[in-house]
């Protein structure tokens, strides 16, 4: 392959951690090109983000303008923007990668940072979808607050769902946690500390078919004839990563790509994966952003050989 035409670095994704990636690399000099789809990522679509570091409210709208504007700074030669979906990576015999887009442009690099995050897996019932951001979340971190002395519920059997409640159980009225089965997937310490806690009450065997309300969700019906009257309902039941078009690197049972925290590298050589694509265990705006931050120092190195 000719080695003119080629990146020192393609960063796919544009969510807070592709962002700061592209910041990064541009200010390390590094030849790169961010793939993406759109900028802003999963948070885009929330009202009011209360917890990106030093600005105490931000819309998840103006948070992705902020981030694309903050990239598009470092425009021009040393980092290029291209604005696509990514179907493919490959590696070449030199060690090279190819990263080809849905319109068939593809791009040649030394080194690979994948940030394509994750979407939610979404709660299948009656009118789930209806109510999603009128009292049905995806996210008790980031909406757990507007909850504050309410009644809600948490759909989910693993740590997210688990931990999700402890969080809620500090400031809102009741939190339930329903859970398919009557076995736990979140670690024994932490269905501990949610059964010694008398705000939070487990009900097993449970499967949700409707979400209740007016303008607003009101309440949950499950297993066809029990009902519920909450007014938040926190979904935990898992996440779908963005990684199916690379296939050549090590992922978990989920799809995440496993990496050392210590670089962000991924299983092979020249390939480094940050935020919520990864098997890290916390998935939030910051997170996201640092750990991209770290595979850049990592990729920075590397590349200088
Ligand atoms: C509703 C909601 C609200 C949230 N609120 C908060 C909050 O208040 N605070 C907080 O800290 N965290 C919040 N989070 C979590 C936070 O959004 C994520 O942790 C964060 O977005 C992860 O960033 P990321 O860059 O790893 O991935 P993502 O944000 O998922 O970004 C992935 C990027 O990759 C692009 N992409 C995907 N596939 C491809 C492809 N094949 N080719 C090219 N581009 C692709 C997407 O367009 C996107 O730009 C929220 C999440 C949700 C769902």
């Amino acid at each position: 392959m000719s080695h003119e035409n080629i990146f020192d670095l393609v960063i796919i994704g544009g969510g807070p951690a592709g962002s700061a990636a592209a910041v990064y690399a541009a200010r390390k000099k590094i030849k790169s090109a961010i793939i993406t789809t759109e900028f802003g990522g999963q948070s885009i679509v929330s009202d009011d983000i209360q917890n990106w570091i030093g600005t105490p409210h931000i819309s998840g709208y103006d948070l992705a303008k902020s981030l694309e504007s903050h990239v598009k700074e470092y425009q021009g030669e040393i980092l290029n923007i291209i604005k696509g979906r990514v179907v493919s990576v490959s590696q070449n015999d030199d060690k090279t990668f190819s990263v080809k887009t849905s319109k068939d442009v593809v791009i040649n690099t030394k080194a690979i940072l994948v940030t394509t995050g994750s979407v939610r897996r979404k709660l299948e019932a009656i009118n789930a979808d209806k109510y999603e951001h009128k009292g049905v979340t995806y996210c008790a971190s980031c909406d757990g607050p507007v909850f504050t002395g309410k009644d809600v519920v948490v759909i989910g059997g693993g740590n997210a769902a688990f931990e999700s409640a402890l969080q809620l159980a500090a400031y809102c009225k009741s939190v339930k946690i329903l859970n398919r089965t009557d076995k736990y997937r979140a670690d024994e310490i932490t269905v501990d500390k949610v059964s010694k806690n008398p705000n939070i009450q487990i009900i097993n065997n449970a499967i949700v078919d409707e979400v209740l309300g007016e303008q607003f969700a009101n309440g949950i019906i499950y297993n066809k004839t029990e009902k519920l009257n909450v007014e938040g309902i926190f979904v935990e039941i898992g996440q779908i990563p963005n990684t199916s078009y690379i296939d050549f690197i090590d992922k978990n049972t989920i799809g995440n790509i496993i990496v050392d925290p210590r670089t962000q590298k991924a299983s092979v050589e020249g390939v480094w994966a940050a935020g919520d694509c990864t098997d890290g265990l916390y998935h939030q705006n910051n997170i996201a952003t640092g750990d991209a931050v770290k595979a850049l120092e990592s990729i920075y190195i590397w590349l200088q050989g």
